[in-house]
């Protein structure tokens, strides 16, 4: 075994952030990367957010929206670790790839606002990531204003998640009142509204802070202590092997924004999240992150949207093995060869030439079109499959056609190409084959109409059929009388039947008119 392979495997931490807009991602974003010393001032991600921010060439779109492809992954020393975070796109450009994204993660964190608690896309995000049985770091934000009782933030993740909540800290007041954390897990106060070390104050082996703190005698210091009392005699008890499987999350309080919390938070976080683990390849032999054979698998391919630059990069994550330039892997889908001479990995906002990428890391890939979404790529001689990534269900459709008739051949040349690139999914009516798409993401049927007129030369027409409730039927049991306006009757690329409820009632109502068929969902 290679030591040094191992040892800077040892060291990767990689993850990302799942939450609801506005809840605070890109400013926790910013204070990590201001921690890991790649910025200097807080500002940098969000002025790139909003487009204030000199963007290379990439995408038009990506563009207009303010979006830039060299923040889709952050890296960054910190604490002798290596830190990676890859971006989960969640406002208007929330798409199929935001879902991918979780499945070359390690570890997530989830960001929440305290005011609003357990928001919906949170939960869709969750599902996703619970599913994969990688631990779920919570971290509840925005403490400087008013929020909900900790106590009910901490029983909303079971009810609502199914996920049990240990608390690492514990606010001492909140909003206009807040003073400070109560930092159970080192055994600190870290003082609100105060800079530097001396923040932080050590409790006493019993937990108490010494008579000569002012805090020690302040009202809401002592109901804090009554409540840590209370969760540490009632509360879920910390469990190593439950955090490892996404049963138990870590809960950590603070304020992004007044950079309160966020580096207990964050040094906590490197502790406890894992290196990269094995993978089960080739449906069921276990390849170790240190093994010298490379191995990856392509989770996002991102599209030029520039006609002029039709370049697109696919980004891999690595499995095993060393990532060096000019490396001669192998597709595993096709059998073909490739040398990878052009790869970039992703230093905080640089794109600069890949030197040591290992388990752990992204790669981004200059391609022209060998790869697809969810391809394994090796080195050496044995053939290494990594499994597909899941399909997830989509929740907008539209009806498209070519605007020109004469124009069949490109119309489905394009758009089989962009389905088998996971772009957007397809569907055709049961009865009248048309066609229909699904996206997760309102974004994704502008990239396919741009791509589709750009890279194809195909105008389409897209009709909006709206959100809908995809629920697959097993065809055994269908009877296509079953269908009406309220749900659609589609079938999927692989002729699977089901179901576009025009809404949970529409759904609800079927289940109760045939209670013996079975209806399921993807993730
Ligand atoms: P994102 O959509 O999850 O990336 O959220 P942002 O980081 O862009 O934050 C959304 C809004 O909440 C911005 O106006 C932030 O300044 C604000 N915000 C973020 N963190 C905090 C916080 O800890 N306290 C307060 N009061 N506002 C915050």
């Amino acid at each position: 075994m290679d030591k040094e392979l191992e040892d800077k495997v040892k060291k990767r931490r990689t993850f990302a952030i799942i939450s609801h807009p506005d809840a605070g991602k890109t400013t926790i974003t910013e204070q990590m990367l201001l921690f890991g010393g790649v910025i200097r001032k807080a500002g940098t991600v969000k002025a790139r957010k909003t487009g204030n921010y000199a963007t290379s060439d990439w995408m038009e779109i990506e563009k207009k929206r303010g979006i830039s492809v060299t923040s889709s992954v952050m890296q960054f020393e910190y604490q002798g670790k290596r830190i990676n975070i890859l971006d989960t796109p969640g406002h208007q450009d929330f798409s199929e790839d935001t879902y991918r994204t979780l499945m070359a993660v390690d570890a997530a964190v989830m960001v929440i606002d305290s005011a609003k608690g357990i928001e919906p896309q949170t939960k869709k995000l969750f599902k996703v990531v619970k599913q994969r049985g990688i631990p779920i770091f919570t971290f509840m934000n925005k403490l400087d204003r008013d929020g909900r009782p900790p106590l009910d933030l901490i029983a909303e993740l079971e009810d609502l998640l199914g996920i049990e909540g240990v608390a690492m800290d514990w606010p001492i007041g909140s909003g206009q009142t807040l003073k400070g954390l109560y930092d159970i897990a080192n055994n600190r106060v870290e003082l609100y509204h105060k800079d530097g070390a001396d923040r932080f104050i050590a409790l006493d082996k019993d937990g108490k802070l010494p008579d000569s703190e002012p805090l020690s005698q302040d009202q809401q210091f002592q109901e804090t202590l009554d409540e840590i009392d209370l969760i540490k005699e009632a509360g879920n008890k910390f469990d190593r092997e439950k955090i490892a499987l996404g049963d138990q999350t870590p809960v950590f309080f603070g304020s992004a924004l007044t950079n309160f919390g966020v580096e207990t938070f964050l040094n906590s976080f490197v502790n406890l999240a894992p290196a990269p683990e094995s993978h089960t390849v080739n449906e069921d032999e276990e390849l170790e992150p240190d093994d010298p054979q490379f191995s990856g698998f392509v989770f996002k391919i991102q599209a030029n949207m520039n006609p002029h630059h039709r370049d697109r990069i696919a980004f891999v994550r690595v499995g095993s093995g060393e990532f060096k330039k000019g490396l001669d892997v192998t597709l595993a889908r096709t059998g073909k060869p490739i040398r990878l001479n052009n790869a970039t990995e992703f230093m905080s906002s640089e794109r600069v030439q890949v030197s040591d990428a290992v388990a752990g890391d992204i790669v981004g890939l200059y391609d022209t079109g060998n790869f697809q979404i969810g391809d394994s790529i090796y080195s050496g001689k044995r053939k290494i499959v990594y499994p597909p990534l899941p399909e997830f269900t989509p929740e907008l459709f539209m009806r498209v056609t070519a605007k020109n008739v004469m124009k069949q051949k490109s119309f489905h040349k394009g758009m089989n190409q962009l389905v088998q690139e996971g772009t957007i999914q397809l569907y055709r009516n049961y009865q009248t084959d048309e066609y229909i798409l699904g996206a997760v993401g309102q974004l994704q049927f502008e990239v396919f109409k741009f791509r589709m007129q750009n890279e194809y030369n195909s105008e389409v027409e897209m009709t909006s059929i709206g959100h809908r409730v995809a629920r697959w039927i097993d065809p055994d049991q269908l009877d296509p009388s079953m269908s009406n306006m309220r749900n659609l009757l589609v079938k999927d690329r692989y002729g699977n039947p089901l179901f576009l409820f025009e809404n949970e009632f529409a759904e609800r109502f079927f289940k109760d008119k045939y209670p013996d068929v079975k209806l399921t969902e993807k993730l």
